[in-house]
């Protein structure tokens, strides 16, 4: 579990990466070199600090060094993106994540070793698209062409155990869970019987995913 996270440029991004990390409990020090943003975050994180992440001794006073998740999420300045994530790696700091706003950006923050690169806006692009074109109720890409949706059953699996339906043979998809009027979600076994209005979860390759509640 992720206890103690530094996150690095408190922008849209880094703000709730570091909102979310606090509501689950977490501590999280949170470094900007702008005002607004220390200020606007300094009663809502463990503590927020107005410095230059570019600067090693900086880092190091703030404890940067011993930190074992790190997050940077400055989008503004590639230059201080990769400054600031080669320092971070230089330290050995065991789960770097960060921001990239571009292709190139994203593919140098691998090469210098960044353990977690995340493109937000390509990852929530594409995920609108799909969601969009199949009229999903989520959707996220697992790699490697798998995806995992949730969505409702279609006719074809409503009103029999599952395992009369054979969904996997059939329909190329493993319905792992879904939820019924009473709101909780629950696991799908062999005698689960879906219901019309239920939702469901399920995983499979992305096109057999996506048009699965179409069947
Ligand atoms: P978003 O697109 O997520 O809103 P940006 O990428 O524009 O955010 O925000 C980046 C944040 O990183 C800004 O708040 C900016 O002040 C901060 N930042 C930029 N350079 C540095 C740096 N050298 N040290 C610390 N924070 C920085």
């Amino acid at each position: 579990m992720a206890d103690h996270v530094v996150v690095i440029g408190l922008g849209r991004f880094g703000e709730s990466v570091a909102l979310e990390l606090m509501a689950t409990g977490a501590d999280v020090l949170g470094i900007d070199i702008g005002e607004d943003p220390v200020a606007r975050m300094n009663a809502r994180l463990t503590h927020a600090v107005q410095a230059d992440a570019t600067r090693e001794e900086v880092l190091r006073q703030l404890g940067v060094d011993e930190a074992e998740y790190v997050v940077v999420a400055i989008g503004d300045s590639i230059e201080a993106s990769l400054l600031t994530s080669s320092l971070v790696l230089s330290f050995g700091v065991p789960q770097l994540w960060a921001k990239a706003v571009s292709d190139a950006h994203g593919r140098i923050l691998e090469q210098i070793g960044v353990h977690h690169v995340v493109h937000p806006e390509r990852e929530i692009g594409r995920r609108v698209a799909h969601l969009l074109r199949a009229r999903l109720q989520d959707y996220i890409e697992l790699g490697g062409g798998y995806a995992l949706v949730r969505t409702t059953p279609p006719a074809a699996v409503i009103g029999r155990p599952i395992r009369e339906i054979h969904v996997r043979r059939n329909f190329g998809v493993t319905v792992i869970a879904s939820k019924g009027s009473d709101g909780d979600w629950k696991d799908v076994t062999g005698d689960t019987v879906l219901a019309d209005g239920d939702e469901i979860l399920l995983t499979g390759p992305i096109a057999k995913a996506e048009r699965f509640h179409l069947k």
